[in-house]
């Protein structure tokens, strides 16, 4: 790979390319998709990464090496298909053309497993392991559709974001915010998020191991926050770390979950806004 071909985004042939040699190496590639493969698949990269103190054991090779023929690969992950969902993203009301031209440069299926590459452009959520999914990718543009629409232009200085999971969503946040922070609590997830964005090459997201319910103190104020799961409440810390103007974007329920636009107006004054019906996992407290 030339230094150009590093770039971020990738052009998709490279990422294509890397992907099928990275399946052909791995032994057993899943090729039917379960929350089970996923976790599989974690537990793989989990044993590529230098930190593996929580690593469960892997599981052992079923079978022999699958190779994904090229042009099938192709034909799974090119850019028309990519482009195609964020069309039908923009169909469902998503107007912001940042965000879609972001939707559009972000190869999704680095973030599911091989055995996932041919839904990985459908606007589903999709099983990360660990009982998590992938969002869909719909309510990740309009979170962030949202998020950009304060008063000054969309332009966005630090956000963060709860709930890291395999990392789709901090890619997509890197190109429309200068830094991107993002803490997850389940340790194996983490890492995960770091080997699907490795390669990507993406200076400006900052991975957190950790319980985001208590925020990232040590960064804040953050002009964007976005929850990628639901609590019955927005917690009181994440408030307190927004900056004047800033936007909080989050799905809040149990069974039935509404997302809502928490806007900071002054030290003390906050305006909530609710917009939609979603459905996401849970927020939980503490790590694992
Ligand atoms: N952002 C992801 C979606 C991940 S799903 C994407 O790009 O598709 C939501 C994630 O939130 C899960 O990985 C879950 O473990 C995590 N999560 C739940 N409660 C959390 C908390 N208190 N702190 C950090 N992460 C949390």
């Amino acid at each position: 790979m030339t230094d150009k071909d590093k770039r971020f985004p990738l052009p998709l042939s490279s990422v294509v390319e890397k992907s099928r040699k990275a399946a052909q190496a791995t032994p057993a590639s899943a090729k039917v998709a379960t929350p089970q493969t996923a976790t599989q698949n974690a537990a793989r990269n989990m044993q590529r990464a230098p930190v593996s103190s929580a690593l469960p054991p892997a599981a052992p090779p079923r079978a022999a090496p699958q190779a994904i023929p090229s042009n099938r690969a192709n034909a799974l992950v090119s850019d028309a298909v990519r482009t195609a969902m964020v069309t039908r993203v923009a169909r469902q009301g998503v107007k912001d053309s940042k965000v879609l031209a972001a939707l559009d440069a972000v190869p999704r299926h680095m973030f599911v497993e091989p055995g996932l590459w041919s839904q990985a452009y459908i606007d589903a959520s999709l099983p990360i392991g660990h009982h998590q999914t992938i969002s869909q990718p719909y309510i990740v543009a309009r979170m962030i559709e949202v998020m950009r629409a304060n008063g000054n232009g969309g332009v966005l200085g630090k956000v963060l974001e709860i709930g890291t999971g395999c990392g789709y969503q901090a890619a997509v946040l890197s190109l429309v915010a200068k830094e991107v922070y993002s803490i997850e609590r389940i340790k194996p997830l983490h890492e995960l998020a770091k080997s699907n964005l490795r390669p990507l090459r993406i200076a400006n997201i900052r991975l957190q191991y950790g319980d985001g319910m208590l925020g990232l103190p040590q960064a804040a104020p953050f002009d964007g926050i976005i929850l990628a799961a639901a609590g019955m409440e927005v917690p009181q810390a994440l408030l307190d770390q927004m900056s004047i103007g800033g936007r909080l974007v989050a799905p809040v329920g149990a069974r039935h979950q509404v997302l809502q636009l928490i806007e900071r107006v002054s030290k003390f004054e906050w305006i909530n806004t609710t917009l939609e019906d979603c459905h996401f996992v849970p927020l939980r407290p503490g790590v694992m």
